[in-house]
């Protein structure tokens, strides 16, 4: 048995200013045929799952690049085009396989192509042909198309968010890629589309008790795996929106049965399973009130998140900090290369005043202007997502003088995932008052131990959080909750 796996993977704003280009891949993780690590990231986890099974079970591994930009704007046409090229051709060479298994993300976008894996795995069918079997992983920020339902035998999602379980469920669509492909199994898939666009974190109700239901319908029943694709809202794509996902052994109408009754389901918790999002200056006056314990509050800027793509260096919390006098603070991060470069110029130690964030658009605030002394400087910082390593390239921690507030600074954006963002640059967190993190849910596995209390903080800036705001060009269907004034003016 011979196996090809690949994987090509970024989720793509279509509405951020910060453009992707090779560099944005090669920057944040690339890895040609046989250089993938040994351990998982968040996109390619059936590669080492995969090595892990061919050396048990005795079959033929061919590994093509592995590779991952963090979310940003449109992917320029060329460069999707010639990472896609480099993976076919890896593919021809491979021939004849078996089985394909591949890492995607599944809200990836380029300037001339709206689905652009639903290209890749069309592709992919045409080489391999009709018999062979063609897996791929998907994140649930995505966008399910008929072109990948047509192109692929499996199609399963993290069902977690924050994505704690890509690799178990790296593990689960390489397992039922292998019965597949050994004819054990007869994967037939079929979905349902809710026809909206939502949050749905899964760290809490009702989302919680839907992903055990979830889990639990699957190895029985002849149900192989049950997914929700969530949607990723900031996305001018035809497809955006919530689909449900299911696969069964031989039974599509099992399968789309199924499919369609928790796709209901999901539909009638709309507008029910977000987060409580709170206002800024309350947060901060219990912040400020509060007596000291050795475990901070963390605010969560859910919107600045790089990791939907927006650049990351939105400074409207920051200096709602500094103009509400809090002195210990942590800050992690402020997209800033310009400062990096002058920080590291200026060396540890230094002290000298500088122009933070506030650069990307008119969307990301004022820049803040403050003399800081340079504590820590790496070329590269980085930090833990769970058992992978991101890094946040030349990095460097500045204080802003007479106060304990110590902002991380980046050249690589990247949400926050873990307290060893700060920890690997010299900062304790149990001396803050506060720290303030980019990111809408994937901190909260490593936040909350180490938190006195999360609050989420939604700040308008570059993410578009409002459908019924967003311009829509592409839409072909009308979605929850945009009403049609909205979609007429799209
Ligand atoms: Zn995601």
């Amino acid at each position: 048995m011979r196996v090809f796996t690949a994987s090509l993977a970024t989720e793509t704003n279509t509405f951020s200013p910060v453009p992707t280009d090779r560099e944005s891949f090669e920057s944040a993780f690339y890895a040609g045929p046989g250089d993938h690590p040994e351990g998982p990231t968040l996109c390619s986890a059936p590669i080492p799952v995969l090595r892990a099974r061919a050396r048990e079970e005795g079959f033929t591994l061919i590994e093509g690049t592995a590779t991952w930009a963090e979310p940003g704007g449109y992917i320029r046409t060329d460069v999707y085009e010639a990472l896609r090229d480099e993976i076919l051709d890896q593919l021809r060479a491979a021939m004849p396989v078996d089985c394909v298994v591949l890492g995607l993300h599944g809200a990836m976008v380029a300037r001339d192509y709206d689905d652009c894996e639903g290209d890749l795995l069309t592709h992919i069918r045409n080489i391999v042909g009709p018999k062979v079997v063609v897996a791929a992983e998907l994140d649930p920020h995505s966008h399910l198309t008929k072109k990948r339902m047509d192109a692929a035998d499996i199609l399963a999602a993290f069902l977690e968010f924050p994505h704690t379980d890509f690799l178990e469920r790296g593990e689960h669509l390489v397992d039922l890629a292998l019965r597949a492909t050994r004819g054990e199994v007869s994967p037939q898939m079929a979905s349902f589309d809710c026809q909206m666009i939502d949050v749905f974190p899964t760290n809490q109700q009702p989302m919680r008790s839907f992903v055990d239901k979830m889990s639990s319908l699957q190895g029985r029943d002849g149900i192989l795996s049950v997914s929700l694709i969530h949607g990723f809202m900031a996305a001018d794509v035809p497809d955006v929106g919530t689909q449900m996902l299911v696969v069964s052994d031989g039974d599509v109408s099992a399968a789309s049965q199924l499919a369609e009754e928790l796709g209901k389901e999901v539909r009638a918790m709309r507008g029910l399973t977000k987060f409580e999002l709170h206002d800024i200056e309350a947060v901060l006056n219990i912040v400020s009130t509060s007596k000291r314990q050795s475990k901070p509050y963390v605010i969560a800027d859910v919107w600045d998140n790089p990791g939907g793509g927006v650049a990351g260096d939105n400074t409207v919390v920051l200096q709602a900090i500094i103009d509400h006098g809090i002195k210990r603070a942590g800050i992690a991060t402020i997209w800033d290369p310009l400062a990096v470069t002058f920080a590291i110029a200026a060396g540890e130690g230094a002290i000298l005043d500088m122009r933070i964030g506030g650069k990307a658009g008119a969307a990301s605030g004022t820049p803040t202007d403050v003399r800081v002394e340079v504590l820590a400087t790496a070329e590269p910082g980085w930090q833990s997502f769970g058992t992978s390593r991101v890094t946040l390239g030349r990095a460097a921690v500045v204080r802003i003088v007479g106060t304990e507030i110590d902002i991380v600074l980046n050249t690589n954006r990247t949400q926050t995932f873990e307290p060893d963002i700060f920890e690997n640059l010299g900062v304790d967190i149990s001396t803050k008052d506060v720290l303030l993190i980019k990111s809408t849910n994937h901190f909260y596995a490593g936040f909350k131990p180490v938190s006195r209390k999360i609050f989420y903080v939604g700040v308008d800036g570059l993410y578009p959080t409002d459908p019924n705001k967003t311009k829509y060009s592409k839409l072909i269907r009308r979605i929850w909750p945009m009403t049609e004034a909205s979609m007429t003016s799209a």
